[in-house]
């Protein structure tokens, strides 16, 4: 049985001060039935697990693909787990536009967290253009086949879905265009890892917020979001945690 999980992703968001929405979405949801996951920005990964202490999952952004070593500015995954994170964002769309990601880095660098114990969160995703010309599938199967570590089990994968073009734009596939990908999705988990395939969980992320979550957690083989807005307030993200 898959346990749903709500990941909150905050970006490049989020100071001290900003520590006390955990708290209080903690406080709000001190027994959720999902697996309740926020990733803020690499300064408050010490002090949220510090915080939390393992009521909430906290994760980083990213990480190096190398443990440690002359790479200055760098955060590897051994790191994140000595500060207290489990999981790791890899290949977020930001990311692979803005800094360049290849699928081979994002392979790298989840080969290397998944060996270091943390849980990898690695996304894919089309863009608009690519989805109006009917190739949504073909990229999601290339992404996948080169992005994903040959070292995973099913728990500790996570594969987020977002289209580029739903990401903080407020706009969101219909529930059959997410359920298609979230189907073929699964099909080509069980195909790489056969009965594992199916504890690999699969998130659904792009302009989550309280209003349209429910309905997207109804749809086959969504196992909870991936969520950058409405993560950053304890209020939206609750309500997100409940409808899970
Ligand atoms: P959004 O971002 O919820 O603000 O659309 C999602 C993400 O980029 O992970």
């Amino acid at each position: 049985m898959r346990r749903k999980l709500a990941a909150g992703n905050w970006k490049m968001n989020g100071l001290r001060a900003n520590l006390g929405e955990i708290e209080a979405l903690i406080a709000a949801h001190p027994a959720p039935e999902c697996e309740v996951l926020i990733c803020p920005p690499y300064t408050l990964v010490s002090a949220a697990a510090d915080l939390v202490k393992g009521r909430i999952a906290i994760g980083g952004q990213n990480c190096h693909p190398q443990i440690s070593g002359a790479y200055t500015g760098g955060i590897s995954a051994r790191m994140l787990k000595d500060a207290g994170a489990s999981h790791v964002i890899l290949g977020h769309s930001e990311r692979r536009a803005d800094r360049f990601e290849s699928d081979e880095l994002v392979h790298a660098k989840s080969t290397t967290a998944i060996s270091e114990g943390l849980i990898a969160i690695i996304c894919v995703g089309e863009t608009e253009r690519e989805r109006d010309r009917g190739a949504t599938l073909d990229v999601i199967s290339s992404q996948l086949k080169g992005s994903l570590p040959l070292n995973a089990s099913g728990a500790s994968l996570v594969i987020a879905y977002e289209p580029i073009w739903a990401i903080g734009s407020g706009r969101t596939p219909t529930l059959e265009q997410i359920a298609e990908v979230h189907d073929f999705m699964r099909a080509e988990m069980v195909k790489k890892f056969g009965d594992d395939g199916e504890e690999i969980r699969l998130l659904y992320g792009g302009s989550v917020k309280p209003s349209n979550a429910a309905d997207i957690f109804t749809v086959s083989n969504v196992d909870g979001a991936l969520v950058g807005g409405a993560s950053l307030l304890a209020s939206d993200f609750g309500a997100i945690v409940a409808a899970l």
